[in-house]
């Protein structure tokens, strides 16, 4: 397999799974909102980038493109991989301040952010959607992607056992701060909610 196929698999797995869980800690929320925060704008991405457009063509090659609708559907965003990260940074309002403020709050910024992060820095300093040529797409290296992939595995596994309950740890933080980095020194109210400290 070449290295951009690999790169495609292991990103669309590593989006379905992150998808799927933000889904169900959400759906209480999202399903009874009556606001549309997805806008075309935002959907338009998936055309501009090559790397979005083979990942929706690969995954889900069914739906199409509707000039008006973009991929919004009666029933919600038609793409299942393929979304631009932006999709999965969005956290509106309404969600977050229903998280304890501290490390609840924390974790589901990083659980936003885990997509954006996975294609930092793909290619030079340019993150996977910003490579706009195939030619220079085929130039990225898996091992490169791999290593931010295995952190942002760290960071979901942290966010995971979190959410069934488990106590975090000080030493845990530092799998989240790679994600998304807030100043964790002392008097920090992040650092002063875990484990009841
Ligand atoms: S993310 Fe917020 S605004 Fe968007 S559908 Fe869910 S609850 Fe509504
Ligand atoms: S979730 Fe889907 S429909 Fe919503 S903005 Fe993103 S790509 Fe568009």
């Amino acid at each position: 397999m070449d290295e951009l196929k690999q790169v495609l698999k292991a990103y669309g797995a590593f989006v379905a799974e992150v998808g799927a869980f933000s889904s169900e800690l959400w759906f209480q929320w999202c399903s009874n909102c009556r606001e549309v925060c997805c806008k075309p704008v935002y959907c338009r991405e998936t055309l501009e980038s090559p790397f979005l457009f083979l990942l929706s063509k690969n995954h889900s090659p069914e739906v199409f493109y509707s000039t008006q609708k973009a991929w919004l559907s009666e029933t919600g965003c038609k793409l299942s991989i393929g979304r631009p990260p932006v999709c999965y940074e969005f956290l509106c309002g309404t969600i977050l301040e229903a998280q304890q403020p501290g490390i609840e709050r924390y974790a589901m910024i990083v659980l936003s952010k885990l997509i954006s992060y996975i294609g930092k820095r793909a290619l030079g300093s340019r993150h996977l959607i910003e490579v706009m040529d195939l030619d220079d797409l085929k130039k990225i290296k898996y091992s490169r992607f791999q290593k931010r992939l295995a952190e942002a595995r760290d960071a979901i596994d942290v966010i995971q056992s979190y959410s069934r309950g488990h106590k975090l740890e000080k030493e845990h933080l530092k799998f989240l701060s790679k994600i998304s980095s807030l100043n964790l020194g002392k008097g920090n109210s992040i650092i002063g909610n875990i484990g009841g400290e």
